[in-house]
């Protein structure tokens, strides 16, 4: 259940780690001078941010929290709740949220202003994927790695019934795999 269960190879390991090197390379200069904390959003975003943080140049810490949003299903239930909370304290923090995919908008347009109460010193989202064609709250995040049609994507962290995050590369999953 690999190769054949893909329709389309969207992103290589190589095309990954050339975007990934770029967005580290902004955000080591963006953050120059400071030490951020860099959160991860379980599951999605293990493989991403495991390869970022390895090629940011700045003294960071980090920190994990699991926002629930898709179960099974490839349709976001559009109820956000926090499965996994953060070990850290964020105030006075420069905190960086790492994601795998925005697609509705849901997650992190709900989630954001539930860390923003705690008082961070600053509050930016890095995700790997956008998908604006399927936004149904307006949300747009600070960096972007690649923007994508509307397609369910697996892959690099991103699963279908929490299978494929283990491919190294990004693909597009074919219907008849989920229908
Ligand atoms: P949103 O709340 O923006 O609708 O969705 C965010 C979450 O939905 C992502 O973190 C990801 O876990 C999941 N998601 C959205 N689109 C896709 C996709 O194409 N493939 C996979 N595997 N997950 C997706």
């Amino acid at each position: 259940m690999m190769e054949q269960d893909m329709q389309e190879i969207l992103f290589t390991p190589e095309a990954l780690a050339r975007r990934v090197k770029e967005l580290a390379d902004q955000i080591t200069q963006d953050y120059a001078g400071k030490s951020p904390l860099i959160v991860g959003t379980l599951r999605g975003s293990f493989v991403f941010m495991a390869d970022l943080v390895r090629q940011i140049n700045l003294p960071l810490t980090v920190d994990f929290l699991s926002a629930s949003s898709y179960g099974s299903g490839t349709e976001s239930s559009g109820q956000v709740k926090l499965k996994l909370d953060l070990a850290d304290d964020i105030s006075g923090r420069d905190v960086l949220i790492i994601e795998d995919i925005v697609d509705s908008g849901n997650t992190l347009s709900k989630l954001l202003p539930e860390l923003q109460k705690r008082g961070p010193a600053s509050l930016k989202v890095c995700a790997l994927l956008d998908k604006p064609e399927r936004r149904v709250l307006p949300f747009q995040a600070n960096y972007v790695g690649f923007t994508i049609p509307d397609a369910f994507v697996v892959g690099y962290g991103l699963d279908f019934d929490q299978h494929y995050r283990q491919l190294p590369y990004i693909g597009v999953l074919k219907p008849s795999v989920y229908e």
